[in-house]
């Protein structure tokens, strides 16, 4: 798969696109062992988002798969995934970081977060969101465990690991490089607390 262009995600900043219908594009960690948060909305009605609970109950998986369906919070299909270079080593039940998250394990200020991220991106496009989706956690190594208990230990994505997804109707995509610098124990999300920047091409 050729792609047209290639734009860069900043450590700790998010980007967001738009994807035609029908068109893939590819999420790359080059570095690896960093998380890409991604949310996509519907292009026509920003109401419509993509949603991993909606999606689970259809795919039956609670990591994305190639091939799987990605569906909107009005169980419509949004996306597919056409490829996986990242191993399955994806989550979608952790949501986005945002600011209590660092308060809660002692960060003291203003900490960057997918949450703003999202609603930064998003209020440069005139949008002004009040509800932060539940994303799509690539590259994000969670641990489900049978009994169910649930963490993210050390993150294990190799370098140029990716995704290739294509859009089923007209979204705007937005990808965060998770600012998660910090390594709580059982819940390191991006490898010693490093975060690099992440690549989307298109
Ligand atoms: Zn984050």
């Amino acid at each position: 798969m050729k792609f047209e262009k290639k734009l860069v995600v900043a450590a700790k900043s998010a980007l967001a696109f738009e994807v035609a219908t029908k068109q893939q594009f590819k999420i790359c960690t080059p570095k690896g062992y960093q998380a890409a948060d991604f949310f996509a909305y519907n292009a026509k009605s920003i109401d419509e988002w993509l949603s991993p609970p909606h999606t689970w109950i259809a795919s039956t998986s609670v990591k994305p798969r190639t091939g799987d369906i990605l569906l909107s919070r009005f169980r419509r299909p949004m996306l597919k995934m056409i490829e996986d270079g990242g191993d399955g080593i994806h989550d979608m039940l952790l949501p986005a970081c945002d600011q209590f998250r660092y308060e809660y394990f002692g960060y003291k200020g203003p900490h960057p977060s997918c949450s703003d991220n999202l609603m930064n991106v998003m209020r440069s496009r005139g949008y002004e969101i009040n509800v932060i989706p539940q994303p799509i956690n690539f590259f994000t190594n969670t641990n489900v465990q049978i009994n169910g208990k649930l963490s993210a230990p050390k993150n294990i994505v190799k370098p140029n690991s990716y995704v290739i997804l294509e859009s089923l109707i007209d979204t705007i995509c937005v990808v965060s490089s998770c600012p998660f610098d910090i390594t709580p124990d059982g819940w390191e999300i991006n490898s010693g607390g490093v975060v690099t920047e992440l690549e989307v091409e298109i």
